[in-house]
């Protein structure tokens, strides 16, 4: 929850000019995401930078962390961008796999981000989606297991942190 709302944070104040607003929804206590704090912050960053990118400019980016099944943390990243075509969805977590190299080349960056997702999330044992209609937008979504005493049950669900507990946007 931490990690999430301070890499919002950094888009909020430095993506602001390009017009997109980041909404956050953290629920309380959540079990939490036991991982490499520095790969799942380049996670976050790949994800909302290419909501960022790809949205539309006014519309909103939309991002959540809820409780998924089996105590896994639930993240998804929307937008109400340009959206992928059916054809290209299974090919996005290709490295260098780009929808539309000669306009995605004119915004910077390399293919990679994805692909680099898809790794740390493969690394934390979780699991990732891409759900995406042209023209209408793109929701990512990312399931982390919880921490190992978690699944073990030592954790009493009353004692998580509840440090960001309710709504923040
Ligand atoms: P990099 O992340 O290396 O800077 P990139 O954004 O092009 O470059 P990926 O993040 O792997 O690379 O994304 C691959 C392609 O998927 C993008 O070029 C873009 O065409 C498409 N894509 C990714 N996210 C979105 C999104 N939210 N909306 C629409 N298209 C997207
Ligand atoms: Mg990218």
């Amino acid at each position: 929850s931490e990690l999430t709302a301070e890499v919002v944070g950094v888009f909020r104040s430095s993506h602001g000019d390009r017009g997109r607003e980041v909404e956050m929804e953290i629920a309380p206590r959540l079990p939490g995401v036991q991982g490499d704090r520095a790969q799942l912050s380049q996670l976050l960053h790949n994800l909302i930078g290419n909501s960022v990118k790809y949205g539309r400019p006014g519309t909103p980016i939309r991002v959540t962390l809820n409780e998924g099944p089996s105590g896994m943390t639930r993240l998804t990243v929307a937008d109400e961008g340009e959206g992928i075509g059916p054809d290209h969805l299974p090919r996005l977590t290709e490295r260098f796999y780009r929808v539309d190299s000669g306009r995605s080349r004119a915004m910077g960056g390399t293919g990679l981000g994805l692909a680099i997702v898809k790794h740390i999330v493969e690394r934390h044992r979780g699991r990732f989606d891409i759900a995406s209609t042209l023209g209408k937008g793109t929701t990512i979504t990312v399931l982390l297991p919880p921490p190992v005493e978690e699944q073990q049950g030592k954790i009493d669900e009353k004692k998580r942190p509840s440090a960001l507990s309710g709504t923040v946007s």
